[in-house]
């Protein structure tokens, strides 16, 4: 890949020392390798976005909502393209990638749904307790903006600043993660083909250097970042420089709590999906089992059964439930908190060993019962298919335990009482809470987390908020 950046409408090298290669996690093998931008590239796009600012954030809204359907209708027809690459440079199985896809253009759909009817219509008027005065409220494009995201689900990450970003008529600049280089250059690609004028949408790969490169340009009037809170703090940080607006999506350690009433069977698979979809590499991983203690020892048994029965391997080589995780320094990470459960002595009910399906990055899905409160493995998110369970007497202590953690950002509730599964889902401190039902979701509800899971508020018309400066205008008319 000679030219993987695009900056002003036009593909160029990288012009950084450093290089970044594309891995096949499921063989530990290289596949691709390009050139990073340098921090004078970085400048050039924020430069173009600027430049492109007065005329995109002026175009009207129905403008606007064509070029984002056409984003959606082009992704839908690079689809099996997509999935392979997902499957190659993310290690998704075929489904996942599949689902990532639909996930995508359901984003930039929705986007271009919501500001349609927007285009021509007045500005909306304030009641005013007087009528010595009128003032009408415009809601304008906050500027240009830097967006930098990581690799676990890079189509969606960026789906979900860009449409937004682009619907509110700011232009952008992305900085995909390293780790996975070459996906989100479909959105190149794509305004190309779209002929969307130039200097729009600009992206540039690289290494934390180009992040904040990004992150510490003067130029940019806001920052959108998805990662790890180390990186959300120093991006956090660069930004209070200049006193302008983050929104960040950050990690979490969330909690999926069983009732006694629930269907067994549909606890397991409903907590299998929460911890092993992406080889639980998942900001929203309900990583703590919080399972009330009359069915704990019949759910334990249940769940080490079918983890065990999970199809680990190459997705593509064959039909798999988990592939690999999506890099080595990742598998490192989630083998050295394998070797702290060591340490600390922690019950292991399933897996810990590295598999054996091949040269690649694989880790068996892991189960730890009855973890102390004071693990590491308990505070911290590990970001790989390693569950820690905890059990309960109560509702009252199911919520404390719940809730007694660093990070907010989602929960999952299993318990055929409606009326008490929303009763817990209220006292939860999280952004998003699934009743019997795990991980969906939708272009229309809201993303983003308490506490340390990060700052604002990504999808539904609170994602399109996120790109807006809210401008008032009032008139004394005597
Ligand atoms: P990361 O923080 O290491 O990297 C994220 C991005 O930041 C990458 O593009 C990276 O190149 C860039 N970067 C690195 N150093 C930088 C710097 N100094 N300045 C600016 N940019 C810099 O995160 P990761 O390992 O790619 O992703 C995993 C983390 O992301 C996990 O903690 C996970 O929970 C979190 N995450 C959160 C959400 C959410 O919605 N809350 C979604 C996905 C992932």
């Amino acid at each position: 890949m000679s030219t993987p950046h695009y900056i002003n409408g036009r593909w160029v090298s990288g012009n950084s020392i450093n290089r970044i290669t594309a891995y096949d996690p499921s063989l530990g093998q290289p596949f691709d390798e390009l050139d990073a931008a340098d921090a004078a590239q970085v400048d050039e796009a924020v430069t173009a976005a600027r430049r492109a600012l007065p005329n995109w954030s002026k175009a009207g809204a129905v403008t606007r909502a064509d070029y984002l359907q056409g984003f959606a209708d082009s992704l839908e027809e690079r689809r099996e393209n997509l999935i392979s690459l997902l499957m190659q440079n993310n290690g998704k199985p075929r489904h996942e990638a599949s689902v990532d896809i639909d996930d995508a253009v359901a984003t930039f759909r929705y986007y271009a749904n919501l500001i349609r009817p927007l285009n021509g219509q007045p500005d909306n008027a304030v009641a005013l307790p007087t009528v010595a005065f009128s003032s009408h409220v415009r809601l304008e494009a906050i500027g240009v903006v830097g967006l930098i995201v990581p690799w676990n689900f890079p189509l969606v990450t960026s789906a979900w600043k860009l449409a937004p970003a682009l619907a509110a008529g700011c232009t952008v600049v992305l900085k995909p993660s390293e780790i996975t280089p070459l996906i989100e250059q479909v959105y190149g690609q794509i305004a190309d083909e779209l002929e969307l004028p130039a200097g729009v949408l600009n992206i540039v790969m690289g290494l934390a250097d180009t992040g904040a490169a990004l992150s510490d340009h003067p130029g940019i009037d806001k920052l959108s970042f998805t990662g790890s809170n180390a990186v959300g703090s120093l991006v956090m940080r660069t930004a209070a420089t200049y006193c302008r607006p983050v929104t960040l999506e950050l990690g979490g350690k969330s909690a999926i709590l069983v009732f006694e009433d629930c269907d067994l069977d549909q606890a397991v698979e409903w907590i299998i999906a929460g911890i092993c979809w992406n080889a639980g590499q998942m900001c929203s991983a309900t990583s703590r089992l919080l399972v009330h203690e009359s069915i704990a020892d019949a759910l334990m048994l249940r769940l080490k059964s079918a983890f065990e029965k999970l199809r680990i391997g190459n997705p593509l080589t064959g039909e798999v439930d988990m592939g690999p995780l999506t890099s080595k320094a990742q598998w490192v990470k989630v083998n050295e908190y394998l070797a702290i459960a060591d340490a600390e002595g922690l019950h292991c009910l399933t897996g810990a060993g590295t598999l054996q399906s091949g040269p690649g990055w694989f880790v068996s899905p892991t189960i730890y019962c009855d973890v102390p409160s004071n693990s590491r493995l308990w505070t911290e998110e590990i970001f790989g298919p390693v569950l820690c369970t905890q059990r309960f007497a109560t509702q009252e202590q199911a919520v404390a335990m719940a809730n007694d953690s660093r990070f907010g950002l989602v929960a999952t509730v299993i318990s055929t009482d409606l009326a008490r599964a929303e009763r817990v889902a209220e006292a939860l401190d999280v952004g998003h809470v699934w009743i019997n039902s795990v991980q969906v979701v939708f272009a229309q509800t809201s993303w983003g987390g308490t506490k340390g899971s990060g700052i604002g508020r990504e999808l539904g018309p609170w994602g399109l908020s996120a790109y807006q400066s809210v401008k008032h205008i009032t008139r004394f008319i005597g």
